[in-house]
């Protein structure tokens, strides 16, 4: 496998199926989307599972950038485009779900119990075999492409703080609650509430 692939196993710390999916993924915008210094990328993800690593590592999508958007929807499902906003179009990949049937499989048989030191070997070698199979597959296996409109542009994201009337820690204002006649964090918030 090629470094892109190595870099993002030792950012997510193991191999696996979903590191794999991820990897198609961010491999098929990274060779196809002109990427120039100002127009970095924006990736929605629709999961937050371990292929997300992939698209981090690989593509430079962060939280901490605030070009990581997760959108709980449970499904393999990433949408990219530039965050100039130059572009009409957004590219929305969907990971097809056809060579994940023995993922099933594998999670029935294997999660939520004891293994032997046989079964842990058949666990490994099967995971294996679904992340060859994933690496390998033909793109239009895998990965279902299509343009959509551009999302909602991105809201500010610098919100001024307010120190909490409770506990005395600063906070992002529009985080921010009344309880007992104080302005409070949301912990606070949650606490006196209860
Ligand atoms: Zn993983
Ligand atoms: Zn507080």
């Amino acid at each position: 496998m090629d470094e892109d692939y190595r870099s993002a196993v030792r950012f997510h710390g193991h191999e696996c199926p979903g590191l794999a999916m991820g990897y198609r993924v961010a491999r098929y915008v990274k060779d196809r989307y002109q990427r120039a210094e100002d127009e970095e990328l924006v990736a929605v993800v629709e999961n937050n599972s371990c292929s997300v690593d992939a698209v981090q590592d690989m593509l430079g999508c962060t939280f901490g950038k605030g070009n990581l958007i997760f959108l709980d929807r449970g499904k393999q499902v990433f949408t990219f485009y530039p965050r100039s906003g130059r572009a009409d179009k957004a590219l929305r990949i969907y990971f097809k779900d056809d060579l994940l049937r023995d993922m099933g499989d594998l999670r029935s048989r294997f999660f939520g119990k004891t293994l032997s030191e046989a079964e842990e070997k058949e666990f490994e070698a099967l995971k294996s075999r679904i992340v060859r199979s994933i690496l390998s597959a033909p793109e239009q296996d895998v990965l279902s492409v299509s343009e959509v409109e551009m999302p909602e542009p991105e809201k500010a994201r610098i919100y001024p703080s307010l120190k909490c009337q409770q506990c005395g820690e600063a906070f992002m204002e529009a985080r921010g609650r009344t309880a007992c006649g104080k302005v409070v964090c949301m912990d606070c918030f949650e606490k006196l509430d209860a």
